[in-house]
């Protein structure tokens, strides 16, 4: 344990998010089975009364076949910045987030499809406007029940420690 702490630790200074213009950015479909990232589809259909395309893909290495949900962004969600300063929700945005801090960790495109339509349920369920200390925290408690070491990089980035000391506290309680 205390290796892999040391090697949390040591990851720290080196983590950060690209500051590079995301909103192009759509998740990849990599196969569930092998990894592969270019997957091809085979079949689309509208899916929860037109907001979302379900479409069934298949592994061009593998021949897995798999089921993917794609969602409309919430078009009428507006984020407050930290700043005050406001801008669309974008789904893509915070997706891509989650994924950097989800890196070579075990985890599944489904889970964090489950993660995000939860919570923009909720956050959609507010007066049209969602602060993004709000977004970054609920989407860290739900890191959390998925992954510690995701939950811990995107805290890093989110919670921007003043040190490592105070990273090794955080890192500390979660360990405990
Ligand atoms: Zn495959």
């Amino acid at each position: 344990m205390q290796e892999c702490l040391a090697g949390l630790v040591a990851s720290f200074s080196s983590f950060s998010l690209p500051t590079a213009s995301v909103s192009s950015f759509n998740a990849p479909m990599h196969c569930p089975r092998c990894k592969e990232v270019d997957t091809g589809v085979v079949d689309s259909r509208i899916a929860e009364d037109g907001r979302a395309i379900r479409r069934r893909r298949e592994c061009p290495k593998c021949a897995h076949r798999f089921t993917t949900f794609e969602r409309q962004e919430l078009s009428n969600l507006i984020v407050v910045k930290r700043d005050g300063t406001r801008e669309p929700y974008s789904r893509s945005k915070i997706e891509r987030g989650v994924w950097i801090a989800c890196t070579k960790r075990p985890v599944r495109q489904e889970q964090i499809d489950a993660l995000l339509t939860k919570l923009e349920e909720k956050w959609g369920g507010n007066k049209g406007e969602v602060s993004s200390a709000t977004i970054g925290n609920d989407v860290m408690r739900a890191l959390h029940k998925i992954d510690k070491v995701a939950y811990i990089r995107f805290a890093s980035v989110h919670r921007e420690f003043k040190d490592v000391e105070e990273f090794k506290e955080e890192l500390g309680k979660l360990f405990k």
